[in-house]
């Protein structure tokens, strides 16, 4: 039997690829997961222990004793740290905003968090976004997205969100690091949402899924 499939959803910061990937996922009847907590929740266990996150030796040292789990709550993953199930304030603390994409650039954080990823097909079909699904973790994928949105655009949404964020210097770390960085993965179609509404935007990733034969269990 073939493995279940894995829509992938990659993007640059406050693209919109969350809400997209979370609706796309509902849509569909699969599990959605969102990587980007899976960093954020790495990275909020790494200042929890008080480390400096610009030490990568210190981050990697101590990235490798922390438990993460995944349960799944309505349809989604949800981040465990340790024991502790991290909510969306611990997650989109200012402090992790700023520190994450540090932590994402070391390398064995990455191959952690990749073998985490990839181990979560067990639960089935998934819709999974972040920075290198497309590319890294779900290379195979026939079902690859890009989500895009100019940067004006972003900042708006990052502030109407209440989260004082960097965007533009989140993005720059993300895509010039050395260990899989952000790229469009080969194969992956682009949607730019700038202009559009979510609804269309999610109305466009199940058109093309439905040509490739991905059929919708809500209508
Ligand atoms: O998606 P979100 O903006 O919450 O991701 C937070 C950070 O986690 C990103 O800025 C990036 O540094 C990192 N990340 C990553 N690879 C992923 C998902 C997120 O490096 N697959």
């Amino acid at each position: 039997m073939d493995a279940s499939p894995v829509i992938t959803i990659d993007g640059p910061a406050a693209s919109g690829k969350s809400s997209v990937a979370r609706l796309v996922a509902r849509r569909l009847g699969y599990t959605y997961v969102n990587t980007g907590n899976m960093y954020r929740a790495m990275t909020w266990a790494v200042q929890n222990a008080g480390i400096d996150v610009s030490d990568s030796d210190a981050v990697r040292h101590q990235a490798g004793a922390v438990h993460l789990e995944s349960p799944v709550v309505e349809g989604q993953t949800l981040v465990r740290v340790n024991g502790r199930v991290l909510t969306a304030e611990d997650l989109n603390a200012d402090s992790v905003n700023r520190a994450v994409s540090f932590v994402a650039r070391v390398p064995e954080v990455r191959d952690l968090l990749v073998a985490a990823q990839r181990d979560l097909t067990k639960l089935g079909p998934l819709v999974m976004e972040g920075r290198d699904i497309g590319s890294v973790v779900f290379p195979e994928s026939a079902f690859k997205f890009y989500i895009d949105a100019s940067e004006e655009v972003r900042s708006a949404r990052r502030q109407a969100q209440g989260h004082a964020d960097q965007v533009a210097e989140r993005d720059r770390m993300d895509s010039t690091r050395k260990t899989s960085p952000l790229v469009v993965p080969d194969g992956a179609v682009t949607i730019d949402n700038s202009h559009i509404t979510l609804d269309q935007a999610v109305d466009q990733v199940i058109a093309v899924l439905a040509e490739m034969g991905v059929a919708s269990a809500v209508q």
